[in-house]
């Protein structure tokens, strides 16, 4: 075994996406193969290639999912719902998939494509699966630039023995020993760094996974371990879900609007179709599928999305859909996750233990749904966990997991702690810090902001991690927008931005405009991918820089400070001027040119101001326009009696 070959890799095999992550001293991150494309669709087609050994070649993900539908019966797609079964046992699975399923001598489901006319090939559904598994493995390895043999795979909750077996003889015939496998929901959890700490002892945690097709929600229990230095684990109280609900009911009801609508546009008696798909082509309803999931995708974002679709020379079919719409949509269709997380809770009983729920996870595409995390979070009363990218949870916890047993997570750190300053970035680029480094868990702070600009309606917020007082030296965690601020004046409007670090160290920042009340939030994992090491370098930079950072943070803010206040005086010296003692103005518009000057010198660069001669300025300045503002009040009392 060479260097680095004894990794464990965490692979998240799923059923209609699979994908590989490793967890290192550089924290946990997903491996991409030489196209930088990091999730492999799990889906693969069979074709006749004299050259190849057995006569016959694979094509795996994109490349087979792309042309699926050109090649429904040689191409096998959600295997994994045949996955050490029968044929029996896989009965309602059947209507739903492509290619025709048998059984073979053990009762056990197997897979059956036709390669030509004359031809077909019978293969186990594990052998599929281990052909997306050696995919993964060789992307791993080309990100890695190593061999690797050793993987932790995920399953569902609700897989059983055979169907877990199975996924290790998968691992097996790709040429991987699998270490471990590990429930999905148990591996989210991981990813969020719960149970790796003390204080998560004991805690109940819901996972809320709504994926393309499958929907799955499970409660678990962290279980302190036995004894001194016993691993702790999670025990899975309860699962509930429905293997035929995802985001494809959501894309398929936004389908079934635009097909009624076209019809009605065409002014064609669609009667006899019941306004489903039949009466149109398969590339149409592949294009109407494409962009119905577009505008699903796009409602995640913003409120509203349109499509513009050319239905023949003529015509064009134009929509609008706006999140009140789709949300009144889909609410039934929300609604049957919900139930089904009241069984799961029924199910589990007095085992979620007198603390009730303390943390739920999204994953899955769907969980992106603002209406799914606003329901969810009401049913626990628990704001849901959304900082790591719904698509990659899992496969990020199964290497956490991986590099666990490989004995690598020592390095990790501890989430008690806030290892590093968070805060955002000011106008000019300076970091204003919430929570300074080295404060305890669970941690709480807030400041107000306003605007820079007259008449802005949006404030963008950049999230920082650091200790460096200029924002472009430290790392960005993630952006977000308030929108919808009533235009008023630059200064005027108060935007309260909330900074909460929870007892499992997860960042969540909101912002609130007091006057609209209008609400934007973020959350993030703060230490995601820093080691010991990296926290320790950003510390000694941020020594080195103190001085320097520090000069250059109070140009910046006077810069922005300063741009207000000669906006502002210059305005009314403007209008009032005729009122003043020609020699009070004069020489206050000295002082505002002196600043002026100043402000500009400090924009271009920071360093050809001195700082303590900026502030006397813009002092200076402060103090002499009294005069100044009580003819402009005693002005406007006028004109408002
Ligand atoms: P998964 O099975 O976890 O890969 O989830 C895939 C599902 O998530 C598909 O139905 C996607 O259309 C859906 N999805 C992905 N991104 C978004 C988004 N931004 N908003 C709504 N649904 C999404």
């Amino acid at each position: 075994m060479s260097a680095g070959e004894d990794i464990i890799v965490g692979i998240d095999l799923g059923t209609t996406n699979s994908l590989v992550a490793l967890c290192d001293e550089r924290g946990p991150r997903v491996l991409s193969g030489d196209d930088g494309v990091s999730i492999v669709p799990s889906v693969v087609r069979y074709e006749h290639d004299d050259s190849a050994p057995g006569g016959v070649r694979t094509i795996v993900g994109d490349g087979a999912k792309d042309r699926a539908v050109e090649f429904p019966e040689r191409t096998a797609a959600s295997v994994k719902r045949l996955m050490g079964r029968s044929l029996a046992d896989a009965r309602d699975d059947l209507p739903y998939l492509s290619y025709r399923v048998i059984e073979d001598e053990h009762a056990q489901a197997r897979v059956e494509l036709r390669l030509d006319e004359q031809t077909t090939k019978i293969v186990s559904p594990q052998e599929v699966s281990a052909v997306i598994l050696r995919e993964l493995k060789a992307r791993a390895q080309h990100a890695l630039g190593h061999g690797v043999r050793r993987a932790v795979v995920t399953v569902p909750a609700y897989f059983d023995d055979a169907q877990r077996q199975a996924t290790r003889d998968a691992g097996r015939l790709a040429g991987l020993e699998v270490v471990r496998i590990v429930n999905e929901p148990t591996a989210a959890a991981l990813a969020y760094g719960l149970g790796l700490g003390e204080r998560a002892q004991g805690e109940t945690v819901v996972v809320y996974d709504l994926g393309g097709g499958t929907f799955d929600v499970s409660i678990l229990r962290l279980t302190p371990g036995e004894g001194e230095g016993g691993t702790s684990f999670f025990q899975v109280l309860s699962t509930a879900g429905d293997t035929r609900l995802g985001g494809d009911d959501v894309d398929h009801m936004l389908v079934a609007l635009f097909m009624r609508e076209i019809r009605e546009l065409l002014g064609a008696g669609g009667a006899n179709d019941e306004g489903g798909l039949g009466a149109f082509p398969p590339a149409t309803r592949r294009a109407l599928k494409m962009f119905a999931e577009s505008v699903k995708c796009r409602l995640s974002e913003a409120a509203s999305a349109s499509v513009a679709i050319a239905i023949n020379d003529k015509q064009t079919y134009e929509r609008t859909v706006t999140r009140d719409e789709f949300e009144s949509m889909i609410a039934p269709w929300v609604e049957r996750t919900i139930d089904a997380c009241d069984r799961a809770v029924r199910d589990a009983g007095d085992k979620v233990g007198e603390g009730g729920i303390g943390a739920v996870i999204m994953v899955g595409g769907s969980t992106r749904i603002p209406l799914v995390r606003a329901r969810v979070g009401e049913r626990f009363g628990v704001e849901p966990y959304t900082a790591l990218d719904p698509d990659r949870v899992v496969a990020l916890g199964a290497a956490v997991q991986g590099s666990i047993l490989a004995g690598t997570t020592k390095g990790q750190l501890l989430l008690d702690v806030i290892p590093l300053s968070l805060g955002i970035e000011t106008v000019g680029g300076a970091m204003a810090k919430l929570i300074v480094r080295n404060s305890t868990a669970p941690a709480r702070a807030t400041e107000m902001f306003s605007t820079s600009v007259d008449g802005q309606v949006s404030i963008k917020l950049n999230v920082l991690q650091g200790e460096r007082e200029m924002a472009a030296d430290c790392r960005s965690l993630g952006e977000f927008e308030l929108r919808g601020i009533p235009p008023m004046p630059a200064g005027v409007p108060q935007v309260e931005v909330e900074f909460l670090v929870d007892a499992n160290g997860v960042l969540r920042v909101s912002a609130r405009e007091r006057r609209s009340g209008k609400r934007a939030s973020l959350q993030v994992v703060p230490n995601h991918g820093l080691t010991r090491d990296e926290v320790e370098r950003i510390e000694a930079e941020s020594f080195l820089h103190a001085r320097e950072d520090m000069d250059r943070h109070r140009v910046v803010d006077l810069v922005a400070n300063s741009r207000l206040d000669i906006k502002w005086i210059g305005e009314k010296l403007e209008r009032h001027g005729g009122e003043l003692e020609p020699a009070y103005r004069d020489d206050l518009r000295a002082r505002l040119e002196a600043l002026r000057a100043m402000a500009e010198l400090g924009a271009a660069d920071w360093r050809s101001v001195d700082p303590g001669e900026f502030h006397r300025a813009k002092q200076a300045l402060d103090e002499a326009s009294v005069r100044l503002q009580e003819v402009a009040i005693a002005a406007s009392l006028r004109e408002q009696g």
